[in-house]
C-alpha cells in the first residue's frame, strides 16, 4: 500500500495491511514541519530462528509503533523529536517497506526458544 505524500490529510485516516500471519494497522496524519505521523501496531505471528541454536521459533508479536515521515531529507528545526524518523526520498510513503523495516528490527533482536531459554536457566542454576 502506498500513498503519495501530498495525498496525505491533515486528519487521522486508518489504514491496514497484513503480511504472512502479520497484521499491520493504525492511522496516520499529516502534522507540521512536513511530516506524516504514523501511530500503528503490528501483531500476529513471525518466523524467526532461535538466535542459540538456529531451530524455528514462531514468534508472537504485538509492538505498538509510532513513527515519522519525513519527505526528503530530515532535518530537524524545533526541539529534538524523540521518535524514529523515516526519510522517504520517492514521493510516497510505502507502508508495505515500513513494515518490513520493523519486522527486520525485530528479527535482528536477540531471540532464544523454549528450549534454550530451559538450557539457560539451568546452567545459571548449576553456577
Ligand atoms: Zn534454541
Amino acid at each position: 500500500m502506498q500513498i503519495e505524500f501530498k495525498k496525505v490529510p491533515f486528519s487521522k485516516k486508518d489504514f491496514q495491511i497484513s503480511y504472512n500471519l502479520v497484521n499491520f494497522e493504525g492511522t496516520f496524519c499529516k502534522i507540521p514541519q512536513e511530516l506524516v505521523k504514523v501511530e500503528a501496531n503490528i501483531s500476529g505471528k513471525l518466523d524467526i530462528i532461535c538466535s542459540r541454536c538456529g531451530k524455528d521459533i514462531d514468534l508472537a508479536i504485538d509492538e505498538p509503533i509510532e513513527l515519522l515521515i519525513c519527505d526528503g531529507i530530515y532535518s530537524p528545526k524545533e526541539d529534538d523529536i524523540d521518535l524514529d524518523v523515516v526519510e522517504v526520498l520517492s514521493g510516497s510513503i510505502d507502508f508495505n517497506e515500513i513494515l518490513n523495516s520493523e519486522l527486520e528490527s525485530i528479527r535482528s533482536d536477540y531471540h532464544i526458544c523454549d528450549e534454550c531459554l530451559k538450557d539457560n536457566q539451568i546452567l545459571e542454576k548449576e553456577f
